[in-house]
């Protein structure tokens, strides 16, 4: 009983220009089968466990999602619409920022991955919470898959240097699910060191890579889906539309 009443809160990312898609309309509000991208991921945590979603859109188009998206498709869990920031980083600190104070864990998930499923949000769920009780391993996990081709690091010349082993290398996908307090410091503590990190070289592309720079923690993965994709370039929205029509 003690599990069922703590709460879940999920901060869905629909910020950003997502220029490599090269298209005039950003990304998320792009049409995948008569409705735009961000709706499926919505939909997915409005049917799930989570019990509020904070929205994080482009600064200026919040009228717009509550009208044309969380209004017109009855999102009752959509608690707030904030708007995001330069980097991705940047509008998940103002994501958590409206995030209900008695919510226990926290999941960030990209609007532009359409594709998430509720089993995928159990998994996670059930994976984060026993490790949190017992303090056993880690309070953050995130999805992932194993990667399928070879992965090189390359120099700036693009040459090949090293050439990690293909078993132990892992494509990161989101939900990536946190005990509150604990990534909530984590971000605060990023805000305070950006600029440093910045001058430093060091590019923050998730958000476990936030909780293992800033505070050293433990990130475990676990095995999401395949079709669990990002929208990122054109030819996306071609496997995006494959995994749709096998769905209905
Ligand atoms: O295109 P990219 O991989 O950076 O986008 C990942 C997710 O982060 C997308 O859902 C996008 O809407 C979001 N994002 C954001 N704010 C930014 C950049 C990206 O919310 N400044």
């Amino acid at each position: 009983m003690e599990n069922a009443r703590e709460k879940t809160a999920a901060v869905v990312l629909a910020a950003g220009k997502g220029k490599r898609m090269n298209s005039d309309i950003p990304k998320q509000y792009m049409m995948l089968r008569e409705k735009p991208v961000i709706y499926y991921a919505l939909k997915a945590f409005e049917d799930s466990f989570i019990d509020e979603i904070i929205l994080v859109t482009e600064q200026g188009e919040e009228a717009y999602c509550r009208e044309e998206i969380v209004e017109r498709y009855h999102f009752t869990k959509v608690r707030k619409i904030v708007p995001g920031g330069a980097e991705r980083y940047f509008s998940v600190a103002n994501g958590l920022e409206a995030v209900s104070e008695d919510c226990a864990y926290i999941f960030i998930h990209d609007g532009a991955r359409p594709f998430v499923t509720e089993e995928i949000l159990q998994t996670a769920l059930e994976t984060v919470r026993p490790m949190t009780r017992t303090k056993e391993l880690a309070e953050v996990i995130a999805a992932a898959m194993p990667v399928k081709d070879t992965i090189k690091i390359a120099d700036e010349n693009d040459f090949a240097v090293s050439t990690p082993r293909r078993d132990r290398v892992w494509m990161m996908q989101t939900p990536q699910v946190f005990s509150a307090d604990l990534i909530k410091n984590a971000y605060r503590m990023l805000l305070e060191k950006e600029e440093e990190l910045r001058e430093s070289g060091v590019q923050i592309t998730d958000d476990a890579m936030v909780v293992e720079t800033l505070l050293a923690h433990p990130v475990k993965l676990f095995r999401a889906s395949y079709e669990n994709i990002k929208l990122t370039t054109p030819e996306d929205l071609l496997l995006a539309d494959g995994i749709l029509e096998k769905r209905v």
